[in-house]
């Protein structure tokens, strides 16, 4: 079966064709990096426009790729949320009348499934349950995925998300937007050694998160200007990473035994990160199981994919679905925040 995947919550718009095999038969995705750089963020309003201007044209463009019609397609995959509200409902809205236009299931996808979900259209042999390091622009945590739609949060951030942390590092450094995948290159070149950062909550009992102090110590470091920029950012990136490996290490422990170690989500792109989980994973026993970098950050063949998922379960949604700003993948997690995280 082939699934028309639709994503617009952040600043990527992109559509893709994928079947149940896991082949990505056709994908296409429109960055506005361009159009937000110059704020050096996401500006919502001007992100929100430019989905409504350029998804209908690129889901034809991506249609035709694949030399296929709608009619060919078993269902419409769209994010629903979280994400920034008005790009969310440009990608359901048409998705909706697609859908209805063209008599096939809608699937309203949480785009964080679709993160999370993509190692398994990556690799059909990641089985559940596994552990899950989940790490993009808005979102950093630890789940135990046991199965579709069914997550179990061990740990959060208590204030960034790693990759807002990168993005935020990277302007202190001048390297503009987004930050990650430049603060990754500069740090190829810097000795993370010269530069002492410190590692918020490494060695505490809950495997929760914290990058802000880490983010600050960043800003300090530059302001005194005794370090080159490149080590400032090797050893951030090392920072991140001692945390990351100490959080998962708890994390393991807690979950009991787990399939496999895997990442996703647009910080998952990095490859420092990639090595230093898969070290990881040898010394605990387990494959290491991370998707091809096109899939980590945003993109519409993880929507198509997890919404194969759901229609293969022959699960769809109503067309008076609402598009979500918020989406816990874990409800009950999500319902004890005001105790802490
Ligand atoms: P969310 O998925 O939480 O809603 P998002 O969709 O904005 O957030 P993604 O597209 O999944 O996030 O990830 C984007 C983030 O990944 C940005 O913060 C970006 O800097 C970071 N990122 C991308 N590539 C790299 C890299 N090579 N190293 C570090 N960070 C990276
Ligand atoms: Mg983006
Ligand atoms: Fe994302």
């Amino acid at each position: 079966r082939t699934v028309l995947g639709i994503e617009s919550s952040c600043d990527e718009t992109a559509a893709a064709l994928v079947t149940s095999d896991r082949t990505i038969l056709a994908q296409r995705i429109a960055s506005q990096d361009d159009a937000h750089g110059p704020y050096g963020g996401v500006v919502p309003e001007i992100a929100a426009r430019a989905h409504a201007e350029r998804l209908a044209p690129l889901i034809a463009a991506t249609l035709a790729d694949a030399g296929m019609t709608l009619d060919q397609v078993d269902a419409i995959a769209a994010t629903a949320g979280p994400g920034l509200i008005g790009g969310v409902m440009v990608g359901l809205v048409t998705a909706k009348a697609l859908a209805m236009a063209s008599d096939k299931p809608l699937i309203a996808v949480n785009h964080l499934e679709g993160h999370a979900l993509s190692p398994r259209l990556a690799d059909a042999s990641l089985q559940y349950p596994y552990l899950l390091l989940l790490v993009s622009g808005g979102h950093c945590q630890i789940l135990l995925v046991e199965g579709l739609g069914r997550f179990r949060r061990l740990a959060t951030t208590i204030d960034d998300a790693l990759g807002e942390a990168f993005d935020k590092s990277a302007k202190v450094l001048g390297l503009g937007y987004p930050g990650g995948p430049a603060l990754e290159r500069l740090a190829l070149e810097g000795d993370a050694r010269k530069v002492p950062l410190p590692r918020p909550l490494k060695g505490s009992d809950e495997p929760h998160f914290s990058f802000a102090g880490l983010k600050s110590a960043v800003l300090r470091a530059k302001q005194s200007g005794d370090y080159a920029d490149a080590d400032i950012a090797a050893a951030f990136q090392q920072a991140a990473i001692d945390c990351l490996v100490d959080r998962l290490q708890r994390a393991l422990a807690l979950a009991g035994p787990v399939e496999a170690l895997v990442v996703a989500g647009g910080v998952a792109a990095n490859t420092a990160i990639r090595s230093a989980l898969e070290a990881l994973a040898a010394r605990q026993g387990l494959p290491f199981i991370a998707p091809p970098l096109g899939l980590c950050t945003d993109n519409a063949a993880m929507i198509a994919w997890a919404g194969l998922e759901r229609l293969e379960r022959g699960q769809s949604d109503p067309l008076d679905v609402a598009a979500r700003p918020r989406w816990p993948l874990d409800p009950a997690a999500e319902a004890v925040r005001g105790a802490g995280v």
